[in-house]
């Protein structure tokens, strides 16, 4: 496997790419300044979050001053703590699921993760709908998406002047995009009316490689295959389970982490449902079809 390494984007930002971004291997970023380091998120474990904290040494002896986390989930947050100093700032929401979450723990649906010693650490500085950090004099424009998309607390970060967009897991590239705890319809209407009308030159994704804006095409196909996908089976009668063994994935068989085909599911059969967006469903019992989907097998992490 090929390793992590920052990509210097534009003039002193850098997207932190951690291959191969499968299960709790995500992207991170971070802005270079006069006064300190930005950091987009950090990393699921105490060693990949110490090899980003080095790869950001590299190119300055400026300490981070500010993270900004893009959703909840550990992969994106657990290293936080790590970051000794920085004040970290999030949407509301995402502090709130992150304490309901709480601090890593084994999993049993995935294969083991060594997580090393990480303390829960939650934002300091929430917002509601926007906030602008700032390194030296280039505006990054942090912007809660509004509704439930992949989770129930998604914020972008935008750098106009850059033409540059961190989008957290609202995008993955050659992997399986994953709904299970937010929303396909609403991931569907903020990529077509939050993402898309930014006109993003640079995108860096939640995981997998940089991309262009056609990704946001890419994965808007995946989310209508669900929603279609989810509507014919349902009808039918099938579980979320059957409904996906019954599925050829076609064109998105060699995204990785298919199994959350399952997860995907689950969700959009909420939603036909008629549930609101993002409302809680049982995760567990998701989770646990996703094993079976798996041939019975815990979830492949490398992380
Ligand atoms: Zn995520």
């Amino acid at each position: 496997m090929s390793i992590s390494a920052a990509v210097e984007v534009s003039d002193g930002v850098f997207a932190y790419i951690q291959p191969d971004g499968s299960w709790w291997i995500n992207n991170a970023g971070f802005l270079v300044g006069k006064r300190g380091v930005v950091s987009i998120d950090t990393c699921a474990t105490e060693a990949r979050t110490r090899d980003y904290q080095a790869t950001i040494a590299k190119y300055t002896d400026q300490p981070v001053r500010t993270i900004v986390n893009t959703h909840h989930h550990g992969d994106h947050t657990f290293g936080n703590g790590l970051f000794t100093g920085a004040t970290i700032v999030a949407h509301e929401r995402l502090r709130a699921e992150m304490a309901a979450f709480g601090p890593p723990v084994p999993l049993p649906f995935w294969t083991p993760i060594e997580w090393g010693n990480l303390d829960l650490t939650l934002p300091d500085l929430t917002f509601t709908d926007r906030i602008t950090v700032w390194s030296d004099d280039l505006a990054c424009e942090v912007r809660y998406v509004g509704q439930p998309a992949h989770t129930t607390n998604d914020s972008i970060v935008w750098i106009p002047e850059r033409s540059v967009l961190f989008t957290g897991d609202l995008l993955f590239n050659g992997g399986t995009p994953f709904l299970l705890m937010g929303s396909i319809a609403g991931s569907i209407d903020v990529l077509e009316n939050v993402l898309k009308p930014l006109g993003a030159q640079t995108i860096v994704p939640g995981h997998g490689d940089i991309a262009g804006p056609d990704l946001i095409d890419d994965v808007l196909g995946y989310l209508r295959f669900i929603q279609e996908t989810a509507r014919t089976a349902k009808s039918t009668g099938l579980t979320p389970l059957e409904a996906a063994r019954n599925t050829d994935l076609g064109q998105y068989a060699d995204l990785l982490d298919p199994e959350r085909l399952v997860g995907n599911l689950h969700r959009a059969y909420s939603e036909l449902d008629g549930a609101p967006n993002g409302t809680p469903i049982d995760v567990i019992a998701a989770l646990t079809d996703m094993v079976a989907y798996n041939n019975g097998k815990p979830l492949t992490s490398h992380a």
